[in-house]
């Protein structure tokens, strides 16, 4: 069983190098605690040190045990997010000092998480690294909004585009959504007026049903919809401000779907 191994002891009694610790890269899924992976839920609860970010849940950081050093670089207030750089050089020195390091990321670590660069820089230090898949927000929202990303009848394509990058409007969005095939935008709420203006201008139909999802599996979940020429509009109306995937395509109309969001309004 993959858990964290207690360092060797020197053999002579003597003080020798200190053995390298290991790198976890763990997927925290996007909220609930009960969709961690076992093998999360036992590293969290065996954790002698964790770096978390902001979209962990604090009930899964409440797994963790009291003694365990929790080191947050996240967002704070007018603060910014610590640079990307400093959080490889952190786990590469907490790695190499002995420590095994349990990196807790939001949803799956290698979606959108830049799980890759941190992998990467772990291993050109020559620290150990491994990864526990989490459930992605796409993932978890769908089920949470019963909308299925893939439907016989109505897509077999799925799409995950990160709203927010370099050259957003030059992206060929052409391909990515229409018949057949579903767009899940994440961290596209900033950007949906650009988004949804993009995407028509390249063909797709401004009556194409979208859905959003705010903190999908948590609490206080919620799913609104809009045809994508009214996606700026409603994420505005609505105060959309928590983390939140735009899903565009036709399952997001689906009976089933249209069955759970009427429930939900109702409760709100
Ligand atoms: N690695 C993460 C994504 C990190 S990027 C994953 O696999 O889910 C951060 C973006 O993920 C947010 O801007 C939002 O678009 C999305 N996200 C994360 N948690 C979410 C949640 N509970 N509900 C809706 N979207 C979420």
């Amino acid at each position: 069983m993959n858990v964290p191994a207690p360092l060797p002891e020197s053999s002579t009694g003597t003080p020798g190098p200190v053995a390298s610790g290991k790198v976890w890269l763990v997927g925290a899924g996007p909220g609930d605690p009960d969709l961690l992976t076992l093998r999360a839920a036992r590293l969290i609860g065996q954790a002698t040190v964790i770096v978390h970010d902001g979209l962990v849940d604090p009930r899964i950081m409440a797994l963790a045990p009291p003694a365990a050093r929790l080191v947050s670089v996240a967002k704070r207030r007018a603060r910014h997010t610590m640079p990307q750089e400093q959080i490889n050089a952190l786990l590469v020195a907490e790695a190499l000092a002995g420590n095994d390091v349990i990196r807790l990321k939001g949803g799956d670590p290698f979606i959108f998480g830049r799980g890759g660069e941190e992998a990467e820089a772990c291993k050109a230090a020559g620290v150990t690294v491994e990864v526990v898949p989490g459930i992605s927000a796409a993932m978890g929202a769908a089920a949470a909004a019963l909308m299925p990303l893939t439907h016989r009848d109505a897509a077999s394509v799925v799409s995950f585009v990160a709203g927010q990058c370099k050259g957003l409007t030059e992206q060929n969005w052409a391909g990515l959504a229409g018949v057949g095939r579903t767009l899940v935008i994440y961290m596209g709420v900033a950007t949906a007026s650009a988004i949804s203006e993009k995407l028509i201008a390249d063909g797709l139909a401004p009556e194409t049903p979208v859905a959003v999802v705010e903190n999908a599996t948590r609490a206080d979940m919620r799913v609104l919809r809009a045809p994508l020429a009214g996606l700026a509009n409603l994420v505005e109306d609505a105060h959309v401000r928590g983390p939140s995937i735009i899903i565009i395509g036709a399952v997001t109309a689906r009976p089933d779907s249209e069955l759970r969001v009427l429930a939900l309004e109702s409760e709100l």
